[in-house]
């Protein structure tokens, strides 16, 4: 009898600013977590944004590529910081990551807005309203009226100046975004939420026509539709109500800032960029906060739930997601916290970066 052990192949990118630190306890935990489920990973750490500039000259240098599209996932921190903020913008570490995104076509955008009930104090909502929220906000990344051609300036028949942009979205354009979106809401709680202005918006007429379409695919999940203005007042009204959210670009841009603030902190926020085939790009919300960088007092968990989300979304491997994601709540239910979600109380205690790294390693 042979046993086929498939080893997870996973492209690190640590970046910069807090980025080695946060990654260091990432890897760590999810080596610990997948070692208890039987899985293994294969790490290949590569150079991107200033940490790339400073030993190649660029940005993503072509080896980082090649890696990250022969693996199953990237993992990547943070990129950028004050060294590199005086390059012209086309040489800025940021570059990097526009770049990656492209290289590996990465055209979905997921962004869970999760408020863990040991912070529904930090929100700015009332802690009924936010506690155990718990949304994914699927945004079309590379389309609408961001990329949407003719756009520019001219004069209209008045002779005044007028700016101008095109929302557009081809079928398969919506239909690809859709399937991601289906695909995601049936690993969660099975409902989907399409936002749009179709009262109004021919695109949005097409968008919520085609999303209809992909959903008898999905007969088990349940879909509803929403204009965008209804959707951003209840998501202050009623977040509780949304389990995976599917909008355009533009829409998804404002909507996922609104969600994160239901949070109150960016320290907690994971992200991914997926093309739904080949592997996605997994980081924190949050920049290389090169204000604390090298001081050991970065929050390291929305870097933890980043790799939760990939073991969940790009490696088929929930039960690792599962314990990471249960590690995540024991410190916070021990009250161990970082300075920035740190509050003074009988129950609560200010940790460095690596105590929060070594008291996670303890719960998995
Ligand atoms: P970027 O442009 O890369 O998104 P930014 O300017 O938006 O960066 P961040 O790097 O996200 O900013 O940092 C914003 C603030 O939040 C900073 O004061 C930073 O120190 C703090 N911060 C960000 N991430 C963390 C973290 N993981 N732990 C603790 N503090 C953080
Ligand atoms: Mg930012």
């Amino acid at each position: 009898i042979t046993t086929v052990c498939k080893v997870h192949k996973v492209c690190v990118l640590p970046g910069d600013g807090i980025g080695p630190e946060i990654m260091e306890v990432a890897t760590k935990a999810l080596t610990m977590a997948g070692a208890k489920e039987g899985e293994d990973f294969e790490y290949k750490y590569c150079l991107i944004g200033g940490a790339a500039i400073d030993a190649t000259g660029k940005p993503l240098p072509d080896e980082t590529l090649a890696t990250a599209k022969e693996s199953d996932a990237v993992l990547l921190a943070a990129i950028g910081g004050y060294k590199w903020d005086t390059l012209p913008s086309a040489q800025r570490p940021e570059r990097g990551l526009l770049a990656i995104r492209a290289g590996l076509n990465a055209f979905a955008n997921l962004r869970p807005a999760i408020v863990p009930r040991q912070l529904a104090d930090s929100s700015p909502l009332k802690r009924e309203l936010v506690e155990g929220v718990d949304i994914l906000i699927v945004r079309e990344l590379v389309g609408g009226i961001y990329f949407g051609q003719p756009r520019g300036f001219g004069v209209n028949e008045k002779g005044e100046r007028i700016g101008f942009n095109t929302d557009v979205y081809s079928e398969p354009e919506v239909e690809r975004i859709a399937r991601v979106a289906f695909e995601a809401a049936r690993k969660r709680s099975k409902r989907l939420c399409s936002v749009e202005k179709s009262n109004v918006l021919e695109v949005s007429q097409l968008w919520k026509e085609v999303v209809i379409r992909v959903g008898k695919d999905y007969p088990d999940v349940e879909l509803s539709h929403m204009y965008i203005d209804n959707a951003a007042m209840q998501l202050l009204r009623n977040p509780k109500y949304f389990d995976v959210i599917v909008t355009g670009n533009i829409f998804g841009d404002i909507l996922s800032d609104e969600a994160s603030m239901l949070a109150g902190s960016l320290g907690l926020l994971p992200s991914a960029s997926i093309s739904g085939s080949g592997p996605g790009i997994y980081e924190p919300v949050h920049g290389s906060a090169p204000d604390i960088a090298g001081k050991d007092v970065a929050n390291p968990l929305a870097m933890v739930l980043s790799a939760a989300m990939m073991c969940r979304y790009d490696l088929s491997i929930p039960k690792v997601a599962d314990r990471l994601e249960a590690a995540v709540n024991a410190v916070l239910d021990a009250g161990l916290r970082t300075g920035d979600i740190y509050k003074e109380g009988p129950d609560t205690r200010l940790v460095k970066c690596s105590e929060m790294g070594s008291e996670l390693m303890k719960h998995l």
